[in-house]
C-alpha cells in the first residue's frame, strides 16, 4: 500500500516556526520527507531549529518572516522557492494570544491580534496561493485555528474572532482554489502544552480546564502529528474546507 504520509519531493513553508507548535510541525514535515522553509521573526531560533532538523537528515531553511508585512512574506516565499523549489504545502501557524475582556480591551490589542492571526494568515495564503497557481502543481494549505474559534470563553475576544475568521478563510479559499487542485483545511487544537503556556496549564486555573477535558489531559504537540500529516499528504486528496478539532473532546460538552 502507498504511504499516505510520504512528503518526499514536497517543499513546505511553516509560519511561526521559531517556537511551540510551528517548530514541531516543521520537524514532523521534514521527518516525512518534505524540504521545509521555517519562518518567523526570531531568526536565531530558526537557525537552531534548522540545525536540529538537518542533524536528523532533514532539509530546513530559516527565512526571516513577519506576517504583518506583505513585503516580508513575498521575500520569504521567494527565497524559499529559490532554495527549495515550488512550495506545495503551507502551514499557516503564526499567532499571538489576547487576554482582555471585551469592555476592557484597547484597540491596539484588537488590531495586533487580528492583524497577526487573521490578516497575516490571509496575506501568507494569498502569496503562497498565487505561487501554487503559477506552478500548476496544486497544493495543500493548512490553517492553524483553535477551538476558541468554535466555542466561547472569557478574555479571548480578539483571539476568538481571529480564529473564527480563520475558519471562514479556510472555507472561502477552499472553494475558490479547488479548481487549481489546492486544498485548504484547518486544524482547531484544544489546549496543547507548549513552552509558552506550560506554566499556566499547570497552574490551578489550568487544572480546572484539564478537569473538563473528556480524555483527561492536555494535548502535546505530537498529538497533532496524525492530522497534520493527513492534511499535508495524499490521504486527504478528497478533503477540502474541513476543520479538524483536536481537543481531547473539550468542545463536546459545556457541562
Ligand atoms: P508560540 O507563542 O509558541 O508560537 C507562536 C509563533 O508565532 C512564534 O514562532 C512566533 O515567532 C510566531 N509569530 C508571532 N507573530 C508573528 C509575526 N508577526 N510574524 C511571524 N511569526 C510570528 O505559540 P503556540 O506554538 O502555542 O501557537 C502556535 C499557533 O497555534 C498559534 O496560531 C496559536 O493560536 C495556535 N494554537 C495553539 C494552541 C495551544 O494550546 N498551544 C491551541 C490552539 C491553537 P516570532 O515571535 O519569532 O516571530
Amino acid at each position: 500500500m502507498r504511504n499516505l504520509h510520504d512528503l518526499e519531493g514536497h517543499a513546505a513553508i511553516v509560519t511561526g516556526a521559531s517556537s511551540g507548535l510551528g517548530a514541531h510541525f516543521a520537524k514532523t514535515l521534514a521527518a516525512a520527507g518534505a524540504r521545509v522553509a521555517i519562518g518567523a521573526r526570531r531568526v536565531d531560533r530558526l537557525e537552531a531549529l534548522a540545525a536540529e532538523i538537518e542533524a536528523a537528515d532533514g532539509r530546513a531553511l530559516p527565512v526571516a518572516l513577519d506576517v504583518n508585512d506583505a513585503g516580508s512574506i513575498a521575500e520569504a516565499v521567494r527565497i524559499a522557492e529559490e532554495e527549495l523549489g515550488p512550495i506545495t504545502i503551507l502551514v499557516n501557524n503564526a499567532g499571538v494570544p489576547s487576554s482582555s475582556r471585551a469592555l476592557d480591551m484597547e484597540e491596539e490589542e484588537w488590531d495586533r491580534v487580528l492583524d497577526t492571526n487573521l490578516k497575516g494568515a490571509w496575506l501568507t495564503a494569498r502569496e503562497v496561493g498565487r505561487h501554487m497557481m503559477k506552478h500548476g502543481q496544486g497544493g495543500r494549505i493548512i490553517n492553524i485555528a483553535s477551538v476558541l474559534g468554535i466555542t466561547a470563553a472569557k478574555r479571548v475576544l480578539a483571539y476568538s474572532a481571529s480564529k473564527l475568521g480563520m475558519i471562514a478563510l479556510t472555507r472561502t479559499m477552499a472553494v475558490e482554489l479547488a479548481d487549481a487542485g489546492i486544498r485548504v483545511n484547518a486544524i482547531a487544537p484544544g489546549y496543547i502544552v507548549t513552552e509558552l503556556n506550560h506554566d499556566f496549564l499547570h497552574s490551578k486555573a489550568g487544572e480546572r480546564i484539564r478537569a473538563r477535558v473528556p480524555l483527561g489531559r492536555f494535548g502535546e504537540a505530537e498529538d497533532l502529528d496524525g492530522i497534520l500529516l493527513l492534511l499535508a499528504g495524499s490521504g486527504a486528496n478528497y478533503i477540502t474546507g474541513a476543520v479538524f478539532t483536536a481537543d481531547g473532546g473539550l468542545t463536546l460538552s459545556a457541562l
